[in-house]
């Protein structure tokens, strides 16, 4: 197949991420990736800014990773997880839960992000249908959140954003409260958890859970807020008797400069959300964690077990290269590497706000957002950006830069830079 071709057939029968297939935006071509260097069919190479949404934070085509993925492949790379246990899954489950929070002792291992955020939830309302109070079935968030696209995840996505509108009438109606008000590295303001307290006084006894993105929503509006709202949050939580979920799917694994977002606050959750990075982006895993005591409250039910099961469940391909990812992160001085990121965003990102444009610029751990006054037009940019040699995939206002941890200075300032220019003459 040519690669006229290619693009042809695709753009006749291939739906691509929130893309229409009447009047589809371009796509390009990748033949090949390795470590920050996107391939081209016809060539150019492209710097990696997005990590593909925050998954691959070792680069791509990762020898260590390549390897632990085949060595799993020649013994058998799945097999059902109903009636049978295996080695990648425990190994992974042991190397994961000491990074977690220490009360986080149970893992349930599903396949995608969306799926995590379900399970979680299923949790909640079954943890407390087990405590014999089935009304507490609903759930509260903060506004701007993001946490997936299936039905109950979508549910607690930001209401406008979101696709509340589309799908209004089947959604589930949960509890909105505004976004939370302070920012991260501003003064608390106790004012700013006025907005939870009121709503858990109100309706805490139809409420089983509260799920929040800790510290850096990401793509309701990648805003970065107060961690004292976690602790406070907490402390409702525990106060109001809501379970308190924490999804770390965009967070986790040292993107926002700590292992785990929750750890700016140092409050644990009841339950808690990864994926995306799990697997340094090679493969889709996700993992709900919870506490014993959950978990126990939940299979004492009338079910006796928890109601869900995938059938890739524990896929052992995904579980062998999630622990060499894992394993390679802790090596690779990652702190050092995020914080030399995060410096270099900061100093290079910051001329962008003297751009008529530009309404904010903003960078924690190795994430840097510039925030536009207005949406940007997608197509254009996306080619500017080819042009230039780096890849960034902006959506409405925010156009942003998650690199994989690997990338050089060099190679850095290429992204940076070569961003600039296109905001510039654009
Ligand atoms: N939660 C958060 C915070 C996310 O960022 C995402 C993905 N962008 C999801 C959940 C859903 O993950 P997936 O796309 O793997 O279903």
């Amino acid at each position: 197949m040519t690669t006229t071709e290619l693009l042809q057939y695709d753009r006749d029968h291939l739906w691509h991420p929130y893309t229409s297939t009447i009047n589809p935006l371009p796509v390009y071509p990748v033949v090949k990736a390795e470590g920050v260097t996107i391939t081209l069919a016809d060539g150019k190479e492209l710097i990696d800014g997005m990590s593909s949404w925050w998954a691959a934070v070792h680069g791509y085509n990762h020898p260590i990773l390549n390897a632990a993925a085949k060595t799993q492949l020649d013994k058998m790379s799945h097999i059902m997880f109903g009636g049978f246990t295996h080695e990648p899954a425990v190994e992974l489950a042991a190397k994961l839960l000491p990074l977690l929070p220490p009360s986080m002792e149970k893992i349930f291992l599903a396949d995608s992000g969306s799926v995590a955020v379900e399970v979680a939830l299923k949790m909640a309302i079954q943890y407390w249908q087990s405590k014999g109070v089935p009304k507490k079935h609903t759930f509260a968030t903060i506004r701007s959140g993001y946490h997936g696209d299936t039905w109950h995840a979508m549910s607690v996505c930001d209401p406008v954003t979101g696709m509340h509108g589309l799908f209004s009438g089947s959604l589930p109606i949960q509890y909105f409260i505004p976004q939370p008000s302070v920012r991260f590295g501003e003064e608390w303001k106790e004012e700013a958890i006025t907005p939870l307290q009121d709503l858990l006084e109100r309706h805490a006894d139809e409420i089983a859970a509260l799920i929040l993105e800790p510290v850096v929503q990401g793509a309701g509006g990648m805003y970065f807020y107060s961690p004292t709202f976690l602790v406070r949050a907490r402390e409702l939580c525990e106060r109001y008797n809501v379970l308190l979920i924490f999804d770390e799917i965009a967070t986790g694994f040292g993107r926002t400069g700590k292992l785990f977002a929750w750890e700016h606050a140092g409050v644990e959750p009841d339950i808690m959300c990864i994926g995306k990075a799990l697997t340094g982006g090679y493969l889709t895993l996700s993992a709900t964690i919870t506490t014993k005591l959950i978990a126990d409250t939940i299979c004492s039910g009338e079910a006796g077990c928890f109601m869900h099961g995938p059938t890739f469940m524990g896929n052992p391909l995904a579980c062998a290269i999630a622990s060499a990812s894992i394993s390679l992160l802790i090596a690779s001085h990652w702190q050092e590497k995020v914080k030399r990121i995060e410096e270099q965003l900061r100093t290079e990102l910051a001329p962008a706000i003297k751009l008529p444009e530009v309404a904010e610029v903003r960078v924690l751990g190795a994430i840097g957002v510039i925030e536009m006054k207005h949406p940007v037009d997608m197509a254009i940019l996306q080619r500017r950006f080819v042009e230039e040699g780096i890849w960034v995939r902006p959506f409405g206002r925010l156009v942003y830069l998650m690199p994989p941890f690997v990338i050089s200075t060099n190679e850095l300032s290429k992204l940076t830079s070569g961003l600039l220019r296109v905001l510039t003459h654009n």
